[in-house]
Formats: C-alpha cells, sequence, structure tokens
C-alpha cells in the first residue's frame, strides 16, 4: 500500500517526499481512510507506530479541501496531549505535512511565558496542538475560543489520565462544539478510559496496533555483565569502536547522567545530558542538537526522556537497569522505529541482575550476552 493509493492530496504527498517515508505504516494504513471520511475513530496504539502522520494528515487533508469561504482564521483542529515534548513533536509535524498548504499552527504548554504563545494564536491559526492545563488558563484569559472546532484529537489518554490531567479534559469538552470528528488515542484502555471513549466517540472505527513483540523483534538486544565501576570504560570503549551516529544512554538518576555525560566529553565523545534539572529552553536545545546530528550522543534520565521522539534513532543503552520491565520496553522503543532496525545495549551488575529475569519474561526473549 502505497499514501498515493490512501487518496491522499498532493500537497500532503509532496511533504512525505521530503520526510522520505516510502509507504504508511500499519496504523496510518488503517485509520487515514475512515479519518479522512470524517468518521470518529478510537485508535489503540503506542507512540512509535506513526499514529501523529495518521491523524494530522487526514485533518490537513480535510482542512484543504474546505471552500474558500469557510477558511476564516479560526482554530478549527484542537489536539490535547498530556507533555510539552509531545505537544513541541506534533506541532512540528503539523507542520512538516502542511507546508504546501496555507494552513497555520501554534502549539501551547504551561512552564514558559504564555506571551509568545497568545502572540502567535492573535496573528490566527487553524490548528492548535495544547496541554490542558495552558488550553484552559487561556480559555480563561478570553484568547482562546473553541466555538468553530470542526476536528478534535485527544492523544495519549491513558497518560493523560496518569497525569491527572482528566479533569482538566472534563472541564474542556463541554466548551468543544457538538458537531464535529473525534480521533481518540491511547496504548491501553483501562476501565476510566474506556467509559470516557464511549462518552466522547461516535460511532467510531476502531483501529487497534498490536505491541510489544513486534517492537522487540525488531531491536536487536545485546546484555553486558560488567561490574559497576567499569561499566564508563566500557561504555567509551563501545562508543569509540561503534559507528553509530545517534545514541541514547539512559542513567537511574541525574547525577548520575551528568557524570556519564562529563567521563564521555573527557575521552572526546560528543555528548550532552538532558535531565530535569536543566531548564527547558535548555533541553529544547540538546534535542535540537542531537536531532539535526550535531550532538552525537545524549544521556537521559527516564523522566526526561519522556515522550522524546527521535526519528533514526540508532542505538539506545542502558547504563543502568530501571527498576520495572515495562521502563526497560519503553526505553528500547526509541529505536527500531517505525519499522526501521534498532539495538539496545543493557549493563548490568551483580546488584541489578534480578532484573534481567523480569525483562525476559516479559518480552519473551531472551537477551544475547556478549562476553567483555
Ligand atoms: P509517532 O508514533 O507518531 O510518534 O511516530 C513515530 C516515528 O515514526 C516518528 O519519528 C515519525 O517521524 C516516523 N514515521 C511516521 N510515519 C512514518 C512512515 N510512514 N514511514 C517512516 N517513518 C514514519
Amino acid at each position: 500500500m502505497t499514501f498515493k493509493e490512501l487518496n491522499i492530496s498532493e500537497p500532503i504527498l509532496k511533504a512525505l517526499a521530503n520526510k522520505k517515508y516510502k509507504n504508511p505504516t500499519p496504523i496510518q494504513e488503517k485509520a487515514i481512510p475512515p479519518a479522512l471520511d470524517g468518521s470518529d475513530l478510537l485508535g489503540i496504539a503506542q507512540t512509535g507506530t506513526g499514529k501523529t502522520a495518521a491523524f494530522a494528515i487526514p485533518i490537513i487533508q480535510q482542512l484543504n479541501r474546505l471552500h474558500f469561504n469557510e477558511r476564516r482564521r479560526e482554530v478549527k483542529v484542537l489536539v490535547l496531549t498530556p507533555t510539552r515534548e509531545l505537544a513541541i513533536q506534533i506541532g512540528e509535524s503539523f507542520g512538516d505535512y502542511s507546508r504546501y498548504t496555507d494552513l497555520r499552527h501554534a502549539v501551547i504548554f504551561g512552564g514558559v511565558n504564555q506571551r509568545p504563545q497568545v502572540d502567535k494564536l492573535k496573528r490566527g491559526i487553524d490548528i492548535l496542538v495544547a496541554t490542558p492545563g495552558r488550553l484552559l488558563d487561556l480559555i480563561n484569559q478570553k484568547y482562546i475560543s473553541l466555538d468553530s472546532i470542526r476536528h478534535f484529537v485527544l492523544d495519549e489518554a491513558d497518560r493523560m489520565l496518569d497525569m491527572g490531567f482528566i479533569h482538566d479534559i472534563k472541564r474542556l469538552l463541554p466548551m468543544l462544539p457538538k458537531q464535529k470528528q473525534t480521533l481518540f488515542f491511547s496504548a491501553t484502555m483501562p476501565l476510566a478510559i474506556s467509559n470516557l471513549s464511549r462518552s466522547i466517540l461516535n460511532n467510531p472505527v476502531i483501529v487497534k496496533i498490536i505491541p510489544g513483540s513486534s517492537v522487540a523483534d525488531r531491536i536487536e538486544q545485546h546484555l553486558y555483565y560488567v561490574e559497576r565501576q567499569k561499566k564508563s570504560h566500557l561504555l567509551v570503549s563501545l562508543l569509540k569502536q561503534e559507528q553509530t551516529k545517534s545514541v541514547l544512554i539512559f542513567s537511574r538518576t541525574k547525577h548520575g547522567a551528568d557524570k556519564i555525560a562529563r567521563i564521555l566529553k573527557r575521552n572526546g565523545i560528543d555528548c550532552e545530558a538532558i535531565h530535569g534539572n536543566k531548564s527547558q529552553g535548555a533541553r529544547q536545545r540538546v534535542l535540537t542538537n542531537f536531532k539535526s546530528g550535531r550532538t552525537r550522543v545524549i544521556v537521559a534520565t527516564d523522566i526526561a526522556a519522556r515522550g522524546i521522539d527521535i526519528a533514526n534513532l540508532e542505538m539506545v543503552i542502558n547504563f543502568d537497569l530501571p527498576d520495572v520491565a515495562e521502563t526497560y520496553v519503553h526505553r528500547i522503543g526509541r529505536t527500531g522505529r517505525a519499522g526501521q532496525r534498532g539495538t539496545a545495549l543493557t549493563f548490568c551488575s551483580q546488584d541489578e541482575q534480578m532484573m534481567i529475569r523480569n525483562i525476559q519474561r516479559l518480552t519473551g526473549k531472551k537477551l544475547n550476552r556478549i562476553l567483555v
């Protein structure tokens, strides 16, 4: 199946060609046709499946089809997402896919000055990507009205619940017009989420992408048993041997992340750390440098890495093992995105060995042990 066969229009096909996407991912194949027809959608899928394009493309195409008279600059699309990192990434995707249209988008999230966001809104936009708290703030201050929304996307609904946003969402829902298309995405379906989806979706098409094994199968997973004090030495020598261009290293603590970054730099390896002690601006700069290939290696804590989406990440290294096996799967799932191959290396010291058994049980796969 090609994007053309999904009846995607010329300006978007051109933008996809720029991104060098060859074919649609499974969720795109299944979700784009009904979403283009205006149906509501319940997508059960994780990040990494290509779900952003699965909702962004049909929305852009529908807006681009609007008759000239209907093209007033008012907010027609609302995408709600739990974190600022995701909001920024979704905004970038809308920017990329709508590059050859005259649509405009804005991204709003908390924790930063609202002024630039408000200025952007005042200039007039079609598509708004937002985290719930800042959105409610700006609605209360009358900078935003949701009266003209035609398409509503609720992204990562289960994480919204985990992060305590469900109350905010319930306040926002009645502000949306009744007549609209709703696209609802969640990686898991706990009861509270399936109830929420039932209450807001109208006869939805359900698209389910089964996670788990497929991710683990695409990623080569190697295990090194190594004493704690020798981990840095192993890391430096592996990074010097490897030709990999983009490597994400996980550290359990912020302090540990800084220390690893220092050691790598001292050994001439291009590297930056990213964690919660750094300002949003500093984190964004680190990410931009990494995505553009200026920095080869970043060291992150789990929290700082949440929601980070790096296409073409070649390798993940678990310098420390996480506390729960699910986190291991999330970490390694950063590589091997959208059908590409990836490698994950795990350093395990004696006190961490128990975790390996849990991980192998969860993924149903034995890690390939490398002797050092
Ligand atoms: P998402 O699940 O939306 O976070 O997307 C995961 C990653 O896959 C992102 O880095 C996208 O840029 C990439 N991607 C999305 N669609 C495709 C596609 N059809 N072919 C290749 N890569 C894609």
